[in-house]
């Protein structure tokens, strides 16, 4: 979860600082959810380990994310780490879907709980990250030129942490703020009275949306491709629900562990096609009237996968659109007409097509006449429409899951980076190590999946494995070329019966231009991935040679 690195650091250019190398049996990359939990396992197991982390505090993804609006889409009470029982009865979640502020201050109450802060190392970006043949170790520098020297280096870094921000042209001439929803300053911006503009229309920017039409004086939203988004229905957590969470923490985590996706819900046995058509709208009313993501991960289980079935459930989405936007025009518009449910990760929102009837909000289509040029005083589309505005908000997502590592400077063998290695797209074993790079973890969790739940897998897994070297006195650990090839071909065959659409999705990495159309999920789920992680350690780590 944690951003490792700002996009501008990977310059090259670090000087190493005179000083004394750090010298380190583990070096976790940063402090968010994953990080968080490795550094707490691993210092358990009696590893000298510690986070650097890029940021100036805690959180990752809930420390950068700080945008109004930004809030879980899971169901706090299964997103909370699950191992500690003390732990889940002392923090009281104040609401269903938990808000940043909050999210941030329990990922601080865990740091501070177990004791980890001595042990994490702030505003340490790293630059750059290289093998070290003879001596079996990484060398890390941080952009400050600090170094380290560690036998193991984990990357947990997160799969939404490094910023996209779009090659517009002009975009550096604003005179105006802008901000990118991924890098949303410390102190509060004030909005208020201002022209503010929203490029994008991702899951982030629909969270964004309707707090800005409150506070700006007038907000244009700049929307290429439409969302199916649905209602997150949060609400307060009153004090008898608190008790009967606390009660329930066991079963809650057993049904987490058990879906697909690691969530609270399942997907209905039936097919879409199994039920009368009056069935089907029952069913859709009931799932669609439930809080969370029950509206995806409890609908009919041939939704992924039947384009028919899922074409059926796109129309209920479109009605539901139409009936709470008051312009018919700009409900048309916000109604995706080019891709699947799911193609694109379904947006959880809480007012945002009210938004849009509001005087002070305005929709302007820039798929069918596309941002041009930022000006210094707003920006220009293709057909010389002007936008004149005080703020340029950018929401316009990530170079998810590979980003962040192919951004930094990480050399394995022979000087090969992480970047080159994946240049045809990502090559793993598991998703956790890549060949040419021994002792390196990519402890991303890069399955579709409620994040802690998975990370919650990986973390486990990678801690339990360093501390099965440390107690054989191994200190190499490094994957092959034919267990990654297999692992690769395996993840792509599970994708095979998934239906696709033709739009950009950081879901095949298509949102970044350039960039390799892959399927960045494992796409078995998590209980599989879970089964077949733990086979491979109970087969001493099958597919990775150790010495
Ligand atoms: P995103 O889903 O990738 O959306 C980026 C948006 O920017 C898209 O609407 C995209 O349009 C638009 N865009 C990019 N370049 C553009 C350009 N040059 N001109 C016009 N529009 C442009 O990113 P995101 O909204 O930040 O969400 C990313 C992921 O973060 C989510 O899918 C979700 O998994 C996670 N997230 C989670 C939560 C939560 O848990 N509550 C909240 C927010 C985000 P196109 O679609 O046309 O490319």
């Amino acid at each position: 979860m944690a951003s490792a690195q700002p996009d501008t650091t990977a310059n090259g250019n670090t000087q190493p600082r005179p000083g004394p190398v750090e010298e380190l049996e583990a070096l976790v990359i940063g402090a968010g959810v994953t990080g968080l939990y490795m550094l707490y396992r691993l210092r358990e197991l009696g590893v000298d380990a510690k986070i650097y982390e890029g940021g100036s505090g805690i959180g990752g993804t809930w420390f950068w994310n700080r945008y109004p609006g930004a809030r879980f889409d899971s169901e706090s009470y299964s997103y909370g780490y699950g191992f500690s029982e003390e732990l889940l009865q002392e923090w009281d979640w104040k609401e269903h879907f938990s808000g940043q502020p909050e999210n941030e201050r329990y990922l601080n109450f865990f740091a501070d709980k177990f004791d980890l802060r001595p042990h994490i190392t702030l505003n340490a970006w790293i630059d750059a990250a290289k093998y070290d043949e003879e001596s079996g170790t990484w060398e890390v520098t941080c952009s400050d030129g600090r170094r380290a020297r560690t036998r193991h280096l984990v990357a947990c870094v997160g799969i939404l942490s490094a910023t996209h921000m779009p090659d517009i042209p002009g975009i550096d001439s604003f005179q105006g703020e802008s901000f990118h929803t991924s890098r949303w300053p410390l102190e509060p911006v004030d909005l208020t009275g201002k022209r503010v503009g929203v490029i994008g229309t991702g899951a982030t920017a629909v969270q964004l949306i309707p707090e800005v039409a409150k506070m700006a004086g007038h907000l244009t939203v700049f929307q290429r491709t439409p969302n199916y988004c649905a209602p997150l229905r949060n609400s307060e957590i009153d004090p008898e629900t608190q008790k009967q969470i606390k009660a329930s923490y066991p079963e809650i985590l057993k049904k987490c562990r058990e879906t697909f996706a690691g969530f609270v819900h399942d997907f209905d046995p039936r097919s879409t096609f199994d039920v009368s058509p009056e069935e089907r709208e029952a069913h859709y009313e009931a799932i669609w009237a439930e809080p969370g993501f029950k509206k995806w991960f409890g609908n009919f289980y041939d939704i992924m996968t039947d384009r028919d079935a899922n074409e059926l459930y796109c129309e209920f989405v479109r009605k539901k659109i139409r009936e709470r936007v008051d312009d018919p025009e700009v409900a048309e518009l916000l109604c995706p007409k080019d891709h699947h449910f799911g193609a694109k990760r379904i947006p959880l929102e809480t007012q945002y097509y009210e938004a849009y009837n509001r005087d002070n909000v305005t929709l302007v289509d820039v798929k069918s006449s596309p941002i041009a040029e930022i000006t210094p005083t707003g920006l220009r589309q293709e057909n010389g429409d002007e936008h004149e505005l005080d703020v340029i908000i950018y929401a316009t997502g990530f170079d998810a899951v590979t980003g962040e590592l192919t951004r930094m400077n990480v050399q394995g063998i022979g000087g090969q980076t992480i970047k080159e290695r994946w240049a045809d797209g990502p090559k793993t074993y598991l998703g956790l190590q890549s060949a040419g790079f021994p002792n390196f973890f990519i402890a991303n969790g890069a399955f579709f999946c409620n994040f802690p739940r998975c990370a919650e897998i990986v973390a486990e897994w990678v801690s339990d494995c360093i501390g099965y070297m440390k107690r054989k006195g191994l200190t190499r650990i490094a994957t092959t070329a034919e267990a990654e090839d297999a692992w690769v071909a395996h993840a792509q065959e599970l994708t095979k019966d998934l239906l696709r659409s033709d739009v950009n999705t950081w879901f095949y990495g298509t949102n970044i231009p350039g960039k390799t159309d892959s399927f960045l999920f494992y796409a078995g789920g998590a209980p599989a991935f879970r089964e077949k992680v733990a086979e491979v350690a109970a087969k001493d780590y099958e597919g990775f040679e150790l010495s």
